[in-house]
């Protein structure tokens, strides 16, 4: 379908509805992919309400993307019609620098080409998930070994790869104690994933109502960040801490957390006009403490934690939505309202577009 349905945001003040899209013919690279489900993320939002600068309109976000593959390009390897597959955030990147050659295309030193609002080598932006079908070059397709449960593991794509990348970078294992921070879309993967390695896992949230989640979900202890009492019994305790808030906060407050030689990593990206004040120098140096930042995961590394939830059992805990819903899965999402992701099934524009 060469001008698939879509939802979009035509501006930053403006909520996201229906809007036709071009998707190229699929090259002798490219597999063509029926979407079925699309997470919800809350860099959508921030992209589609221009929270980042530069944002191009239309704006079609969605990078959690899971569909059938509908066709292949005639050099497509390790790809055919019918089989189930992914789509994350990039859809491109040079090839040829040393991180692509090292499989971190998501550090490619040109930059990659996001799966939405990004611009392709030919001059084309990139339109994300919320469509029906996308276009997209073969080594930016990733295998999906889960059985069953499609929904539930789109949001792996950018939620999963996002917390399993510097889980990994700082080699989360037992013995060493965990933080996560929000209990939102990547805060319950990174403490899904964190458990899973064998850590020891606190969680950190604002929200009461989500203690006995925060468990369930791994979580060894969770501590209400607002209070300083519960937040002091954890003094100068943690190895690594994954930050994955989505609006600006008092970073000192974790940074003291951290003993030696700790790590906070910062996932979590406000909006660029609000964005985290400075901490104060003695946390950090204090401790040999360091102040870090990840972004997404390469391919090679998208797969291998595709790979590692499957033989875990691990997927996302999700609401599905339709299509036309998305608009209050923002709202909800700026309420801190989210259990744990929006996933929206694509059935839902399908039969829209055709009753239209
Ligand atoms: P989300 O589902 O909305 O979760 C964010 C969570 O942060 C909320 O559920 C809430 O958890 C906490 N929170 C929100 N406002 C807060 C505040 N003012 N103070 C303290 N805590 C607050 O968002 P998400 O999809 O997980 O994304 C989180 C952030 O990561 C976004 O900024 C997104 O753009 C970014 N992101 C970055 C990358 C990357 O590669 N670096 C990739 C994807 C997403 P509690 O209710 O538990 O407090
Ligand atoms: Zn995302």
């Amino acid at each position: 379908m060469p001008h698939p349905p879509a939802y979009a945001a035509q501006s930053a003040d403006k909520p996201l509805g229906p809007h036709t899209i071009e998707r190229r013919a699929p090259g002798a690279h490219d597999v063509a992919i029926d979407i079925k489900f699309c997470g919800v993320c809350h860099s959508d939002l921030h992209t589609a309400r221009d929270e980042w600068g530069g944002t191009k309109y239309p704006c079609v976000p969605g990078h959690e993307i899971v569909g059938t593959v509908t066709a292949v390009g005639e050099d497509v390897k390790g790809f055919k019609v019918g089989d189930t597959v992914g789509v994350g955030c990039m859809v491109d990147s040079c090839g040829h620098c040393d991180p692509c050659k090292a499989g971190e295309e998501n550090y490619c030193e040109n930059g990659f080409t996001g799966t939405y609002d990004g611009v392709l080598p030919d001059g084309s932006h990139t339109f994300g998930g919320y469509s029906t079908n996308i276009v997209v070059d073969q080594r930016f397709v990733l295998r999906i070994p889960h059985k069953d449960k499609l929904a539930a593991v789109a949001p792996l794509l950018c939620a999963g790869i996002t917390t399993y990348s510097p889980l990994r970078h700082w080699k989360t294992g037992p013995g060493k104690k965990v933080g996560i921070t929000g209990l939102g879309g990547l805060g319950h993967m990174g403490v899904k994933l964190a458990a899973a390695m064998g850590a020891p896992v606190v969680l950190f949230t604002t929200s009461p109502g989500k203690v006995a989640d925060g468990k369930r979900l791994g979580a060894d202890e969770v501590v209400i960040s607002k209070d300083p009492v519960q937040m002091a019994k954890h003094a100068a305790s943690f190895d690594f801490i994954l930050d994955t808030v989505s609006a600006p906060h008092d970073l000192n407050v974790y940074l003291k957390l951290l003993s030696l030689n700790g790590t906070l990593c910062l996932v979590g990206a406000p909006p660029v006009s609000t964005p985290h004040p400075s901490p104060a120098v003695f946390n950090l140096s204090t401790n040999r403490r360091q102040l870090a930042g990840s972004n997404i995961g390469g391919i090679r590394e998208t797969q291998e934690m595709l790979d590692f939830c499957a033989a875990h059992g691990i997927v996302c805990d999700i609401e599905t939505i339709a299509m036309r819903d998305v608009n209050k899965a923002y709202e909800r999402m700026l309420k801190n309202d989210v259990k744990y992701r929006f996933v929206i099934d694509m059935q839902s524009l399908k039969d829209e577009a055709k009753a239209a």
